[in-house]
């Protein structure tokens, strides 16, 4: 098979890119898992937050906003994709001044963001523990999302523009002859691509060593989630996404119990990511040292891998030195919230057109998440 655009990787990133390009370009998703989003995508904490990620990151979430929601009243659903929480960063003895300092560069895309204190934050959270309270950063439009169903909208409309995708597809030789990429799988199948989109979530450093571009620097860094019982305090339904100033941890509701996270960042290489016993009850630790919450049972539990790269920005862009091969990479924790808008600026960046207009006034520009930034800083 020959086509024009072949993506490895059938994540949120590939799917997402894959559906902002046109019939026109005939395009495959090759993926070696039996389904597409077994690995990073399929384990995500499931939120959308202005506030999640730091300013580098914050552009292409609130580029994404209107795709997800546009009229979403509070604890409104949309039925398919998205229901509107809000995300409390709260601050326990820390300087008042950590609260602005954390709130001050996200202002600007995000004005609706309020500093609260410890009174508002107790009634935003009533389970928090007063002790060493400061106050914290209210982020009101911060929403929980439906990850299935955002992942396979992407994985419809690319089908809508008529791209194919193949599972168990495991590239495992890339070689660049005559101008087109031939990819073999690790069953000896092969398909050819003029461009090759690497998309591989954990593993694209490796993907990027068997077409021979140098490393971008990439980090795996496993983070794990436990859903919990509790008891000593009811779970509000309308409990918005608590998170540490610090990120030292962070929780939510999900379907009746408590979804906590110690926020760990544990080095590991591409893998199918195993919580680890540690995490979890460091996880319990954390959250019961602030809050009135006791944590019994763990019924549920799993990890994935974010990978990072060394500026902790994304990568979107053709490989400076490599012919052909474009780095969709290093969505760490922000991939699904910020998968619409990257989708597209992936996509204008393969067919080499204008990016959407309102993405200037965010400052997302061409080169803002290009590869070429490690090239040039090496
Ligand atoms: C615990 C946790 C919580 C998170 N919470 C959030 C959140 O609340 N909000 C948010 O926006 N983001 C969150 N994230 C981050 C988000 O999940 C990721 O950024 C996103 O899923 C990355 O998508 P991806 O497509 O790059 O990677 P993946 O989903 O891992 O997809 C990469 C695909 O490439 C395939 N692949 C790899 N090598 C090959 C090969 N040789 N041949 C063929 N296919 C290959 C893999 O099988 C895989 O399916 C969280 C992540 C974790 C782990």
């Amino acid at each position: 098979m020959q086509v024009d655009v072949a993506i490895i990787g059938a994540g949120i990133a590939g799917a997402s890119l894959a559906a902002y390009l046109p019939e026109s370009v005939r395009t495959i998703i090759l993926e070696a898992e039996a389904q597409p989003g077994y690995h990073t995508t399929g384990r995500s904490a499931a939120f959308y937050s202005e506030t999640y990620g730091g300013p580098e990151v914050q552009p292409l979430t609130t580029a994404s906003k209107d795709w997800f929601f546009s009229t979403l009243a509070p604890g409104e659903s949309n039925a398919l994709m998205v229901t509107r929480q809000g995300a409390l960063h709260v601050g326990w003895e820390v300087p008042e001044s950590a609260l602005s300092s954390f709130a001050a560069p996200l202002r600007t895309l995000c004005p609706n963001i309020d500093i609260i204190d410890a009174d508002a934050c107790l009634e935003k959270c009533a389970a928090l523990n007063r002790e060493g309270l400061v106050g914290g950063v209210w982020d009101p439009d911060s929403c929980d999302i439906d990850v299935a169903a955002v992942h396979r909208t992407f994985l419809g409309l690319a089908k809508t523009n008529g791209h194919s995708r193949v599972c168990d597809f495991q590239v495992s030789a890339l070689e660049r002859r005559n101008g087109l990429w031939h990819i073999t799988s690790s069953r000896g199948d092969t398909v050819s691509a003029a461009l090759l989109v690497n998309a591989a979530g954990a593993w694209a450093d490796e993907i990027g060593h068997l077409a021979g571009a140098p490393p971008l620097g990439l980090s795996p860094l496993r983070r794990t989630i436990g859903l919990f019982d509790v008891k000593g305090m009811a779970i509000s339904p309308d409990l918005p996404l608590t998170l540490d100033l610090d990120e030292r941890f962070y929780f939510k509701e999900q379907s009746g119990h408590l979804l906590v996270s110690p926020a760990d960042e544990i080095p590991s290489p591409p893998c199918d990511a195993q919580p680890a016993m540690e995490e979890i009850a460091l996880a319990a630790h954390r959250v019961e040292g602030r809050t009135h919450y006791q944590l019994t049972k763990c019924p549920a539990r799993w990890a994935g891998l974010r990978t990072f790269a060394p500026d902790r920005a994304p990568v979107y862009g053709v490989d400076p030195i490599v012919e052909g091969f474009f780095w969709c990479a290093g969505q760490g924790g922000f991939g699904i919230q910020t998968a619409p808008a990257a989708g597209q600026l992936a996509a204008a960046l393969v067919l080499q057109t204008e990016l959407p207009p309102s993405f200037e006034t965010l400052g997302i520009t061409s080169s803002r998440y290009a590869p070429r930034r490690f090239a040039a800083a090496a």
